[in-house]
């Protein structure tokens, strides 16, 4: 059976960056990947700027105890009007440019000032106080290189050099169908046999959180007809497409029969893991397809080890995950799975550092078992027994 890092390779190796497209600066656009390198149209600061609030002066005036005319004073905003000569200073604002003549600033708070005339008692050297014209960029300059993510602080840069949109790798548009004759969506009551729809709502937020546009497409009853009509519609126009449910080898299990109907392209349909097992990849030209198993724990932890990953290379991540770090138990720890088993786990912060904890947890049903969990944990196949400290692989769930 196909290993994890195999089968992940394969879902990679066919996810590509989407083609990119202009955004505006809103929220939209933010954890989005930029694909040109942005250039500053203009040297930042324009001019030589005061950091502080005090006096333009020129250094060489403070060299001993000196008494100085005030001559102007110059606001953020303004230009000043009058150079400083010898024997002269200028009252500038935090941000005003710094008159011709001026090689320092001298914080008010420093000098003694009475009418138009301030008292200097210490010496400056040039500079002080001073940014330079160009110090944080020149107009030309790549203040945001292809690949950046667009993150608050890169909104503000892009501002500063004048810009309003960007060209980014834009959000995957992911499909999500859940499938099942037993499910109900909330807040229906389930009858006899059927249970609520718990895959469809979590994927969809799954998939908001990693940056996707979701469509919600509903439930698909088990029969081919029914289920061909959802997938139909959820392979146009998508990027990806999710379905939860109907991937075993049960009597009623049409996913892997529908998809290939409709032209989907099956690359691996087993993958040897636990919870999860059962998972579908498929492609139909650039869409990719992925069946989960309708257990609410598989479906979770199949869209973190393939589904985040492929979404963020198509978005233009330049690592797509998923990061497994060493991090150490906070208990002893024994298992015996059959399989390669990602278990929920739990990361607290000690004075000693990350510390994972294994969560209570009784298996691929036991969503709640997950809620107050962060972090999956990444157990080899065959018994293992761990003492506390042993780093063990684990993958944060930055949620
Ligand atoms: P399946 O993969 O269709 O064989 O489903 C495996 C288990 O997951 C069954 O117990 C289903 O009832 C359950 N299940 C399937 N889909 C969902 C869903 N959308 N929400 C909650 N449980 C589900
Ligand atoms: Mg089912």
């Amino acid at each position: 059976m196909l290993e994890v890092s195999n089968a992940l390779d394969i879902v990679l190796g066919r996810t590509a960056a989407l083609p990119a497209v202009s955004v505006r600066l809103s929220a939209g656009a933010l954890g989005r990947v930029v694909t040109e390198p942005v250039t500053s149209d203009l040297d930042s600061p324009p001019y030589a700027k005061s950091v502080m609030d005090g006096y333009a002066v020129r250094s060489q005036d403070t060299l001993a105890p000196a008494n100085l005319t005030v001559i102007e004073e110059v606001p953020a905003g303004r230009m000043p009007t009058r150079s400083v000569g010898p024997g002269q200073a200028a009252r500038v604002m935090t941000g005003a440019p710094i008159p011709d003549g001026a090689d320092a600033v001298i914080p008010h708070e420093e000098v003694q000032a009475s009418g138009d005339m301030v008292r200097v008692a210490r010496a400056v050297k040039p500079g002080t106080f001073i940014l330079p014209r160009g110090r944080e960029m020149r107009a030309g300059d790549v203040v945001i290189p292809a690949g950046t993510v667009l993150t608050p602080v890169a909104f503000g840069l892009l501002a500063a050099v004048g810009r309003t949109d960007v060209r980014v790798h834009p959000a995957p548009r992911l499909a999500i169908i859940s499938t099942g004759d037993e499910l109900v969506e909330p807040p229906t009551r389930p009858g006899p046999g059927q249970i609520r729809n718990s895959n469809g709502p979590m994927l969809v937020a799954l998939a908001a959180l990693a940056g996707a546009e979701a469509r919600y497409l509903g439930i698909a009853r088990d029969d081919k007809a029914g289920l061909a009509m959802l997938v139909r519609d959820g392979l146009d126009q998508s990027d990806v497409l999710v379905l939860s449910g109907g991937v075993s080898a049960g009597k009623f299990d049409f996913v892997p029969d529908v998809l290939r109907e409709l032209g989907v392209e099956s690359h691996f349909h087993k993958v040897r893991m636990k919870p999860g097992k059962p998972l579908l990849f498929g492609t139909r030209g650039a869409t990719l397809v992925f069946g989960l198993p309708g257990n609410p724990v598989s479906s979770f932890v199949g869209f973190e080890l393939f589904i985040r990953p492929a979404l963020r290379k198509m978005g233009g991540q330049a690592i797509p995950g998923p990061t497994f770090v060493p991090v150490p138990l906070a208990a002893d720890l024994n298992a015996d799975n059959d399989r390669p088993t990602y278990a929920p786990a739990t990361l607290n912060r000690t004075a000693d550092g990350l510390r994972v904890h294994p969560a209570g947890w009784f298996g691929s049903a036991d969503l709640r078992g997950l809620l107050v969990t962060d972090a999956l944990i990444a157990l080899p196949a065959g018994a293992v027994s761990y003492t506390a400290g042993f780093a063990v692989p684990t993958l944060p769930l930055n949620l």
